[in-house]
């Protein structure tokens, strides 16, 4: 028997739309996750843009307490890929500057909330991806969208840095890294009109 791989995308609040018309003009099967059960049915899941603290009031109980969403979705991302993109690796971090947002905390980094400064801070930017993680090489740059985007502030040992950016002080830092099968973006890669080579790395299994 066949069995068809379905990739579900976050649908709580934010930009989850366009991830799914990426996914379904690449020819995979996407799915809108409400609900633990809609969780239950997908194979790999991404965490779209939006508002971490917004995520954060469907994830959690009247009394602030994880609800069950939010431990099916760390369960999940324990062992199936997942990528969180913007928002979405604001809620996978194991630590976020802001207490108002809780994390899932599966992914070794430590993020600054709206690290560029406003909305008018928001800026595009043109990523080399790093060949060592399999993108070929000396193909085009990566016109990757960056909307009050976080700051990856540390990085845990074996946290793979897939594409860097030149911070304020000329220090380069990371905006796109892998951790076992977790992938978080500090940008929105569904807003780069025909350039689909960041989802298409994931559902390949990156
Ligand atoms: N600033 C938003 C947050 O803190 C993230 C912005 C985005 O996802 N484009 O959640």
């Amino acid at each position: 028997m066949v069995t068809s791989r379905i990739t579900g995308v976050l649908a709580l609040q934010g930009g989850y739309a366009r991830h799914i018309d990426v996914l379904r003009k690449l020819g995979a099967e996407a799915r809108e996750v409400r609900t633990r059960q809609d969780l239950a049915d997908c194979d790999s899941l991404i965490i779209p843009g939006g508002e971490s603290t917004v995520f954060t009031k469907f994830l959690t109980n009247a009394d602030g307490t994880p609800n069950d969403l939010h431990s099916d979705l760390r369960s999940f991302a324990l062992t199936r890929p997942v990528m969180g993109t913007c928002a979405g690796l604001i809620l996978l971090s194991e630590n976020c500057d802001d207490n108002r947002v809780a994390p899932l905390g599966v992914l070794p980094v430590t993020v600054a909330r709206n690290g560029w400064g406003r909305q008018t801070e928001s800026f595009i930017e043109k990523l080399d991806l790093n060949p060592e993680a399999g993108f070929k090489k000396n193909t085009a740059p990566f016109e990757a969208v960056f909307i009050r985007a976080p700051r990856i502030l540390s990085i845990g040992p074996e946290v793979r840095i897939l594409a860097s950016v030149s911070g304020r002080n000329e220090a380069s830092e990371p905006v796109m890294v892998a951790w076992k099968n977790i992938l978080g973006l500090t940008f929105h890669p569904e807003l780069s009109v025909d350039d689909a080579r960041i989802h298409e790395w994931f559902l390949s299994g990156f």
